[in-house]
């Protein structure tokens, strides 16, 4: 064990999402009592539309968290037939309360919602997301703002675990504006040298194989082969896929009990974008689940407490740890 979050093993350090992200939230505790303590108690809003149970287990989560930071909470549940208009009219309102520092629209909305509207419709200083152009704007410009939890998690992990960026060649497979554009722009940011690869790019291998540092957001159960990956490289995969056919399981996961039994009992398992397999030649990686999942919500508390900062003109926390090098 190097520092907090990362463990050895044969097949590579793992970088451990759940001690990290611990580690975000107890920082993040001390900064709300500071905050406390001269009159400021940061606030989230979260808005879930209708009734779906995977929206309602992130949002219970996402509330608990605030709970337990001292982080005060508002849930708004508006009914599966909301228009886009009274979803605007709920926004407006949050966007003009100053015991709101955040607020947060759990995605995805009703098809009948037009999303990017309501997400351009929050307040750049209250886009806890990170989603609002001027918010992407601000990453491009190198401006403090509110930058997308996934990818600001991504990087916490790197930071934490003393992996150096700068000069890096990093690869980032995905170009989503919540994971790969953004995940891009800070590795830039942090100088490393970046390509970005897609559903167009020719021969992908060509170039996740020169990645030092792989970024995988693409969507797709171990997509990311053994083959496809230099030996060494550091392997960040924010890949969320549920695999439910036991033949699938058992070809990622041969012979791991715990898996199975995992499996067993629960009729599907969770596989990232990067095939296990490729974890054994890498120098270091994320696990799913366990890795970059374990962050987003750290990063979503305290995005809100620096919501809460920037917005009344205090200087953004300076954290721990080993700064990136620029
Ligand atoms: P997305 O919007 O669907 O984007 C997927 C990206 O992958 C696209 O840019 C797409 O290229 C690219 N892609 C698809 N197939 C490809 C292929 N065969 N070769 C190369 N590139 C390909 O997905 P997302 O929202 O970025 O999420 C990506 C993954 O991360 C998903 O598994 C999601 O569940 C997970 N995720 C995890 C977290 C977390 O907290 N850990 C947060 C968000 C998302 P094109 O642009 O050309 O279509």
């Amino acid at each position: 064990m190097t520092c907090m979050g990362v463990t050895a093993t044969n097949a590579g350090r793992i970088l451990d999402g759940v001690v990290i992200a611990a580690e975000i939230k107890a920082e993040v505790l001390v900064e709300v009592q500071e905050l406390r303590r001269i009159g400021i108690v940061p606030g989230l809003a979260v808005l879930l539309v209708g009734e779906v149970p995977a929206s309602a287990i992130y949002v219970r989560s996402k509330v608990k968290t605030c709970g337990e930071l001292g982080i005060f909470s508002e849930m708004r549940t508006p009914p599966e037939t909301v228009t886009t208009g009274e979803m605007l009219g709920i926004i407006a309102e949050l966007n003009g309360r100053d015991d709101v520092d955040g607020i947060l629209i759990q995605l995805p909305l009703p098809k009948h919602v037009d999303t990017k509207r309501l997400l351009e419709a929050v307040a750049p200083e209250k886009d806890v997301d990170g989603f609002h152009p001027v918010n992407a704007g601000r990453l491009q410009a190198g401006q403090p703002g509110l930058a997308p939890c996934t990818p600001a998690g991504i990087m916490e992990i790197l930071r934490r675990s003393d992996i150096e960026v700068a000069g890096k060649s990093a690869v980032v497979v995905g170009r989503s504006d919540i994971v790969g554009k953004p995940a891009a722009m800070m590795l830039l940011n942090a100088s490393a040298t970046v390509t970005v690869c897609h559903s167009r790019t020719v021969d992908l291998a060509r170039y996740t194989r020169e990645a030092e540092i792989l970024v995988a957001a693409i969507g797709r159960a171990g997509f990311v082969t053994e083959e496809m990956v230099r030996p060494g490289a550091v392997l960040i995969d924010v890949g969320i896929n549920r695999v439910t056919e036991a033949a699938v399981v058992e070809r990622f996961f041969p012979g791991d009990a715990a898996r199975a039994a995992g499996f067993a009992k629960r009729g599907s398992t969770v596989v990232g974008d990067i095939d296990p397999a490729a974890f054994a030649v890498a120098g270091a990686y994320t696990p799913v689940p366990g890795g970059v999942g374990a962050l987003t919500i750290a990063m979503l508390m305290q995005n809100t407490v620096t919501a809460a900062r920037l917005r009344r003109g205090l200087p953004v926390g300076v954290r721990p740890g080993p700064a990136l090098v620029r």
